[in-house]
């Protein structure tokens, strides 16, 4: 068990511009090891473009990411430079696990080949290394016996085990779901949500971006609401649904709920 303090993810006044919008306007937030955050918020809050920021698929305008103390992401200013070395890009990358909310599976592979082809490639396993792990993480989210499959031979709920097995594959310090079970079809999400709550059960750190208020209350140690490009206020799940600060808080979880 980690002992250390430092927080695995550590951002600081983040501030992203689209156009002339303050889609962020300074969001900090620290999670520690073994922590599972979950982010609500409504739609145009700047949920997604947060974890965008996080994992480098967005350059924030201001601010600081740091992983485990180290600054990860586009450094405002830096762009060119990161642009310039996608493999320190890569490098940084590689500590943070994203699944989509539309899965993002290489069409073209298999459920198995999806999952190991970034331990080959990023991390350099050998072939039957990195199946050995794939075909491990296939079987933690349930899916051993469709590591042959293509995703177009997958439902939308397996597509998004297979993505999850595929972001765990690097081992991440820190795993990020952006609405992970809102393409799915109602009946699908129950499976995802599974895996999602066994993963924070054996101390995946992570950060959720969900309506799912079950695995909120069930699963996270933290619930953050997002309004406006800022964390309105956050807390204990049980404090938030039940005794919040701020009325948009409680306006906003009574009618997801
Ligand atoms: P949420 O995830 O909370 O729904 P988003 O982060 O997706 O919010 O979006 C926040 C705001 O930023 C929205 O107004 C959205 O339209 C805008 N936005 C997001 N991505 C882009 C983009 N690539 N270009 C322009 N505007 C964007």
């Amino acid at each position: 068990m980690e002992t250390t303090t430092t927080a695995v993810m550590s951002a600081r006044g983040v501030v992203k511009h689209f156009g002339g919008v303050r889609v962020l306007d300074g969001v900090s937030m620290d999670v520690m090891a073994r922590e599972v955050v979950v982010v609500v918020g409504p739609s145009g809050s700047g949920k997604t473009t947060f974890l965008r920021c996080l994992n480098h698929l967005e350059t924030m305008d201001e601010g600081e990411i740091l992983v485990h103390g180290r600054p990860v992401g586009y450094r405002p200013g830096s762009e060119r430079l990161v642009e310039e070395r996608p493999k320190v890009v890569a490098e940084r990358r590689r500590d943070i696990g994203f699944v989509f909310q539309r899965f993002n599976l290489f069409p073209h592979l298999t459920a198995l080949e999806n999952v190991a082809v970034a331990p080959a490639k990023v991390l350099g396993l050998s072939k039957s290394e990195a199946c050995e792990r794939a075909h491990a993480l296939l079987a933690r989210v349930g899916l051993a016996h469709k590591a042959s499959a293509r995703p177009s031979a997958l439902s939308g709920g397996q597509q998004q085990r297979v993505a999850i097995a595929r972001a765990l594959a690097m081992k991440p310090a820190l795993m990020l779901f952006d609405e992970p079970t809102s393409a799915l079809d109602p009946e699908m999400v129950g499976e995802v949500v599974e895996v999602m709550k066994e993963l924070a059960e054996e101390g995946t750190t992570m950060i959720v971006v969900t309506h799912e208020m079950g695995f909120a209350r069930s699963a996270a140690d933290r619930l953050v609401m997002f309004d406006q490009g800022v964390i309105l206020e956050e807390g204990p799940p049980e404090k938030l649904m039940t005794d919040p600060d701020h009325a948009r808080t409680r306006a906003f979880l009574h009618r997801i709920n």
